[in-house]
């Protein structure tokens, strides 16, 4: 591997040059556009403050949500760029467009150190587009923005670690067509991966949750064989109970997938570890009446929302021990406060052994939101990953398209 990093070009030499840094500013917003976890945008600062105090003119290009037909207000950047300039210490302007006009005549004007956020990279539909020729022009027009009047081009700082297993035009073509380097968050990723993929200190304990077995499969397959334990909860857990023949209820249940959770019940009984009660409801709702029952014996007419106090005494014992520890997935609905309890002990549980010398990392936006949410502070884990599609697919053995590239 020979990936260049963003401190290899600024000893290159970045002033006055410019620089498209493609960052993962996917933040989630309230009705009303506030954003409620800035942990994406706080990430991507150092790559930037870096480049702008080496005096590089930066023009950063992110997406928000899955906008469908073009721009569409509520998809806009605009309180993304208020928030980056707040971290950032220095005013971060927003293009109109994505490589229209606006952008164009705002990169001709930046001075060294300035900023220039595009709009909604996703705006353009060639952004996500298969075709490879449609791609190719939308990261043309991205590299002209960074081109020097004379024509030399700028440079390619790839630091969206959540879209890194995506072929996009801003994540993989245009590092086809620019010098390209790893920024800080994508490099401080990968190597943390690395070390979660390789053989890790041992005991090795995996906790998964989450809504859905079949986003997790790959990643349960290719761990069990380096894992002491891999625990279950969350959404998921009910899909492995019906596999060991019991009834679940109105829970999340995916049919499809039983037959397979069998099988894996069987090839790492010894690894493989499920609650033993669950906490369940009588309906979907942050008012449901919570009752806590044996995992076998989920009442007709009830979902599972979150494990139960008995699953997260096991699960903390196993955890308390560990070495290696990967979170991906919340153990209930942790959005609702009766269902976050189990969540909540699990996360305690991390953050106790990590206390002990534990290398923990949570990977996935919605644990990472959890840890938060539940007020839990991010030095309580050894990383907290901001990709969790990537991370799952570099767990599981995927080439990932937007670090490939880089490697030339
Ligand atoms: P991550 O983003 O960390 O990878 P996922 O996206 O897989 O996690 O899943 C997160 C979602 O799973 C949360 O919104 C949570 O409410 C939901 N969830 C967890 N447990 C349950 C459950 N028992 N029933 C329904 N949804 C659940
Ligand atoms: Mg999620």
């Amino acid at each position: 591997m020979a990936i260049k990093s963003v401190d290899d070009l600024i000893a290159e030499g970045v002033s006055g040059r410019g620089v498209l840094v493609r960052s993962d500013l996917n933040v989630p917003l309230d009705d009303d556009a506030n954003i409620t976890d800035p942990g994406r945008i706080i990430a991507s600062v150092p790559t930037i403050k870096a480049l702008v105090e080496a005096g590089a003119k930066v023009v950063v290009t992110a997406h928000l949500g899955r906008p469908k037909n073009g721009p569409e207000a509520k998809f806009s950047l605009a309180p993304v760029a208020t928030a980056l300039g707040e971290h950032l210490g220095r005013h971060v302007q927003l293009a109109g467009d994505v490589v229209g006009t606006d952008a164009l005549a705002r990169a001709e004007g930046l001075t060294d150190g300035d900023v220039l956020l595009l709009e909604n990279i996703r705006f353009d539909p060639r952004e996500t587009s298969k075709d490879d020729a449609e791609r190719g022009a939308l990261a043309r027009q991205l590299a002209e923005l960074v081109a020097a009047p004379d024509g030399s081009p700028g440079a390619f700082v790839s630091d969206g670690f959540g879209v890194v297993h995506r072929k996009q035009a801003s994540v993989y073509d245009v590092a086809t067509l620019l010098p390209s380097y790893a920024g800080k968050l994508v490099a401080a990723e990968v190597a943390v991966l690395q070390k979660l993929a390789g053989e890790g200190e041992a005991p090795y304990a995996v906790v998964l949750g989450g809504s859905k077995v079949s986003d997790k499969l790959g990643v349960i397959t290719s761990l069990a064989a380096k894992a002491d334990s891999i625990v279950i909860g969350g959404g998921m857990c009910f899909t492995f109970l019906a596999a060991q023949g019991y009834s679940v209820g109105n829970s999340l249940l995916e049919a499809d997938m039983v037959d397979t959770c069998r099988q894996l019940l069987d090839d790492y009984a010894d690894v493989l570890r499920l609650p033993v009660d669950i906490v369940v409801a009588d309906k979907f709702s942050a008012d449901a009446t919570a009752q806590t029952v044996a995992a076998e014996a989920i009442p007709e007419g009830t979902m599972g929302l979150d494990i139960g106090p008995g699953s997260v005494e096991r699960f903390a014992a196993l955890l308390s021990n560990a070495k290696t520890i990967f979170w991906n997935g919340p153990m209930g609905v942790f959005e609702f406060p009766a269902f976050a309890a189990g969540t909540k002990g699990v996360a305690e549980a991390i953050a106790a052994a990590t206390g002990k010398g534990a290398f923990s990392v949570v990977g996935g936006g919605d644990s990472a939101a959890a840890v938060r949410a539940l007020g839990l502070p991010d030095d309580d884990f050894s990383h907290i990953s901001t990709g969790g599609g990537a991370s799952l697919e570099y767990l599981e053995g995927k080439a990932l398209p937007g670090i490939q590239v880089l490697d030339k």
